[in-house]
């Protein structure tokens, strides 16, 4: 099962994709999650994407795509992926879309979770990560997946693990950023999701209500 799963920064996009990821036992491929383990292992690309990642632009194509394709080349990726996080414009869109052409590789299924500016802004603010797990959602602002405490200290609330805060989420200039890239209807995300819509059957699923009443809408539509 290959699939896309798109949403703005903010509207419970990982959170989705981690039910979605459990249904059908593929791997999560996270384009920012891969960008900050490099960082925090010193790599390279690590170097060279931290200084776009913290003003909340995007890394160059000529960085991301080929790291992204290669990705979905390695031996956990035969029997299907969850891409979250890319593509992010519509170049990396057509980059994509070719390269599965190429291969002969079928989209199964592009998600796209529909959310408003403010609420996302709001969502992304309140986001913790877990130390432990990346598939380990929490949010202070979120009642479903609201952290645990332990000694008066904000902990994961599935597995008790360590929480810190993203540097761009708390910084409301590179949220700016992020979203324009996102709701971009000429050359940004929203235009990538609109490349699919022309080409593959996209699943819309309304991101405002609670965690539980989107994943049931979303596992529904997926069947
Ligand atoms: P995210 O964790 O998805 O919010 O991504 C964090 C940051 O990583 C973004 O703000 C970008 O700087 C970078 N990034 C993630 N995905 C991509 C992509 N597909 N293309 C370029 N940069 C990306």
């Amino acid at each position: 099962m290959n699939i896309l799963i798109f949403g703005p920064n903010g509207s419970g996009k990982g959170t989705q994709g981690a039910i979605v990821q459990k249904k059908f036992g593929v791997p999560h491929i996270e384009t920012g999650v891969i960008f900050r383990e490099n960082i925090s292992g010193g790599t390279e690309l690590g170097i060279k994407a931290k200084g776009y990642i913290d003003k909340g632009e995007l890394v160059p194509d000529e960085i991301t795509v080929p790291m992204i394709l290669n990705r979905l080349k390695e031996d956990d990726c035969k029997d299907g992926w969850l891409l979250d996080g890319f593509p992010r414009n519509l170049a990396q869109a057509e980059a994509l879309y070719d390269a599965l052409e190429k291969e002969g590789i079928k989209l199964d299924y592009v998600i796209e979770i529909l959310l408003d500016r403010q609420t996302s802004k709001n969502r992304i603010m309140g986001r913790r990560l877990c130390a432990n797990d990346n598939n380990h959602p929490n949010n202070i602002y979120i009642d479903a997946i609201k952290p645990a405490e332990k000694d008066g200290t904000a902990v994961c609330r599935v597995c008790g693990g360590e929480l810190s805060a993203r540097a761009d989420d708390q910084d409301e200039g590179a949220i700016g950023k992020r979203h324009n890239i996102y709701y971009d209807t000429e050359t940004g995300t929203t235009a990538a999701v609109n490349y699919f819509k022309e080409r593959v059957t996209v699943i819309g699923v309304d991101g405002l209500p609670g965690v539980k009443e989107v994943s049931e809408e979303l596992l529904e539509k997926l069947g």
